[in-house]
């Protein structure tokens, strides 16, 4: 097929190009600049994929048969009032680009299927409840923002199919959060955070590719779909995991101020936290290479970083 796709050169919209050039489908980059999608992805590696700024979003996605969206300004920053809206806007005015220009395609060229980011923040925090995909919207701000976002992505034509992947925190060893936390665990000895009761909804990166190739390519992969594993953990159960997959002991405890330091307030994601089932993903019969907590960090570490 032919795949359009926004964050492309993020750290899951990369790994998800790679995995679609490598079966064979026809890629179009969607990015908000040229020069840096080129260098992600050189034409010497990457011979025939399209790289389309703005201006040609439109012929991109016009030729496709699939489009994911994947684009936003990253929440691991601090949140000054500018950069708070800019978290929001961005994901907002994205979709909605992409959405206008899926309905306005003509019936002959239009996509089939778009698959569409959203995040587990939808939920709201909580130390004791279950959320699955039937849950309600929390009162947070990152709530309103994934409602927002996923209100944007539902204005999609009712004959193009939609999939709304809520994800979760993503692991993976050359980005995301983990990439982050893991020189702060190396200089506080992997200790818990926080009260370590938190909750954490986490999913190995090549799930999570896994499952949006899957999205665009399964009829029956349609509506909300949590992106997360069938077994989150509390925060002091991964602190643990990540202390002896690394070879540290874990008693030195983390302050939060350190974690905050590298991820900005979007470290409430972690600090905070919230119980996600992949309901869903499961009755899909989707199969999780990684389902457990130790398994996903122990092949993680051991991976080397490509630069
Ligand atoms: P990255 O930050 O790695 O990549 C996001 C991409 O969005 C960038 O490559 C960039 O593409 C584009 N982008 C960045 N800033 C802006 C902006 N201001 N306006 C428009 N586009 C922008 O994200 P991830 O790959 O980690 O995540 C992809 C999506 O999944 C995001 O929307 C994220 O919120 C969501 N998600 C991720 C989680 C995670 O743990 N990683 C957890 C939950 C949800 P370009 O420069 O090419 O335009």
């Amino acid at each position: 097929m032919t795949v359009s796709i926004t964050g492309a050169t993020g750290f899951i919209g990369s790994k998800l190009v790679q995995r679609l050039y490598e079966d064979n489908h026809s890629i179009c980059v969607l990015t908000r600049s040229k020069s840096k999608a080129e260098s992600i992805f050189p034409v010497k590696e990457y011979p025939g994929i399209v790289i389309a700024e703005e201006p040609q979003w439109k012929d991109c996605i016009q030729g496709s048969t699939g489009v994911v969206n994947l684009a936003g300004l990253p929440i691991s920053t601090r949140w000054s009032p500018e950069i708070k809206k800019e978290i929001k806007q961005s994901r907002i005015r994205v979709t909605s680009k992409v959405v206008d220009l899926i309905n306005k395609s003509p019936s002959d060229a239009r996509p089939r299927v778009l698959v569409s980011a959203t995040a587990v923040g939808y939920y709201g925090t909580s130390e004791t409840q279950v959320f699955d995909e039937q849950s309600p919207s929390g009162s947070d701000y990152l709530a309103e923002v994934c409602r927002e976002w996923e209100g944007k992505a539902l204005g999609v034509d009712k004959d193009v199919r939609l999939a709304l992947i809520r994800i979760g925190v993503v692991l993976g060893k050359d980005g995301g959060a983990l990439a982050k936390m893991i020189p702060i665990f190396m200089m506080f000895a992997g200790g818990p955070l926080g009260s370590g009761k938190q909750w954490f909804s986490w999913i190995h990166v090549d799930d999570l590719v896994n499952l949006l190739y899957e999205a665009l390519l399964n009829p029956s992969y349609k509506g909300v779909i949590n992106g997360t594993s069938p077994n989150p953990v509390r925060l002091a159960e991964m602190c643990e995991h990540l202390g002896s997959v690394m070879g540290r002991p874990s008693w030195l405890p983390v302050p939060d101020l350190a974690l905050k330091a590298v991820l900005g307030e979007g470290a409430t994601v972690v600090l905070e936290g919230q119980r996600v089932v992949p309901v869903r993903a499961k009755e899909l019969g989707f199969s999780f290479k990684y389902p457990y907590i130790k398994e996903a960090l122990k092949a993680i570490l051991a991976q080397k970083v490509v630069t």
